[in-house]
């Protein structure tokens, strides 16, 4: 595979011609200098003397490595040429909305529900049918679907609670409702109420509970913060760790991360945590997903089709799932090692369209909460 910046995509001969049609949505937003690349392997060689449709376009919001090798995959299997560009999802959207009826895009891949719904209801996709693509609709449960086939989950990542084995026993914990208890005052480490992971999370708190009650909930849970919200999810782990909280709110694969780290410190910090799968006793625990939909001006919806029902196979989703330590969406797949070490648990199935629905509403609720 080639990765190739922006000035030297422009001037590789044998990507070229398709490397000026997203060149030319870069020039709109030359500050953000989003990366073209191009995924390119014995097979697409042969693609690319052939007719544009041989061509698909992605634009991603996931910046894993792993990704590539899925891409090289289907590029392998197909002799379709896969070309993409990563940038922020919340950028992507705004440019292929610029873009309008020119966008080079077919697929539009992003991380949580919250982006997906938003891209949806922006009118930037088109709906896949089951007959269109049977196979979408057997791998992917419904409720990690749009109703009407604007988006696919392709990975889901969990939620949970993690503590600091020295200070907290797990018996101790119970349910993300739990955590508003007085007993945790001074001891909750959490990122801030705008990242769109925590949006989902009380997005989904809103559609079981409703404004009230979750505004009762996020107000306690604020009295029990460690420290104001800073840092990412790992930041949270690693507070944990040295004792500044006893708890913090993260997504798994952050934890696997440091498990591997090559960093002794955070191997370390890794041993200090244990993770709670909380709820398990009611609706499960929360997910959120990564996902992937047709773009309306898709100039290669059958060849983008393929792809989504690609990315669905047993190959491209045990390569998601390891590559960035997720669950995969796709039933009897293989996990991580250090993943399934976490164990097994039920997972919530409120739906990703109402959570990811519910993001506007979580972020409103949680300013008035005093969330920072
Ligand atoms: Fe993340």
């Amino acid at each position: 595979m080639r990765r190739f910046t922006r000035r030297s995509f422009l001037t590789t001969s044998s990507i070229a011609a398709a490397a000026v049609v997203i060149g030319q949505g870069c020039s709109q937003q030359a500050s953000n200098q989003p990366a073209a690349n191009s995924s390119s392997t014995g097979a697409s060689s042969n693609a690319s003397s052939n007719s544009s449709s041989k061509v698909l376009r992605l634009y991603s919001g996931r910046h894993y490595d792993s990704d590539k090798k899925i891409y090289e995959g289907f590029e392998t299997k197909t002799g379709i040429k896969v070309e993409y560009i990563e940038d922020d999802a919340d950028k992507l959207i705004e440019r292929i909305q610029a873009e309008g009826a020119n966008s080079p895009a077919d697929l539009l891949l992003t991380v949580d529900a919250g982006r997906l719904w938003r891209a949806s209801t922006e009118g930037l996709f088109q709906p896949v049918t089951a007959q269109q693509a049977p196979n979408l609709y057997s791998a992917v449960p419904e409720n990690l679907r749009h109703p009407q086939g604007h988006w696919f989950a392709l990975s889901k990542r969990a939620r949970v609670i993690m503590y600091n084995k020295d200070k907290v026993k797990p018996t101790e914990l119970s349910t993300y409702e739990d955590l508003t208890d007085p007993r945790w005052r001074k001891q909750i480490l959490v990122r801030t109420s705008s990242n769109i992971y925590n949006l989902s999370w009380v997005g989904e708190m809103l559609a079981v509970h409703g404004e009230a009650k979750t505004e009762d909930w996020a107000r306690k849970l604020v009295a029990n913060f460690a420290r104001p919200p800073e840092g990412n999810d790992t930041a949270q782990i690693m507070a944990c760790a040295a004792g500044i909280g006893s708890l913090a709110i993260s997504n798994t694969y952050y934890l696997v991360r440091l498990a591997k780290s090559s960093k002794p410190e955070e191997r370390a910090a890794f041993e200090k945590i244990g993770v709670f799968f909380p709820n398990q006793g009611d609706r499960g625990t929360h997910i959120n997903i990564s996902g992937v939909g047709l773009v309306k001006t898709a100039r290669n919806p059958e060849a983008a089709i393929q792809f989504m029902e690609y990315l669905l196979s047993p190959e491209a989703q045990e390569m998601f799932a390891k590559g960035n330590n997720e669950y995969p969406v796709l039933k009897g797949v293989a996990l991580d090692p250090e993943l399934a070490k976490l164990g097994t648990f039920k997972e919530s199935t409120v739906s990703a369209d109402t959570f990811g629905r519910n993001n506007d509403a979580a972020l409103k609720l949680l300013d008035r909460a005093g969330w920072k």
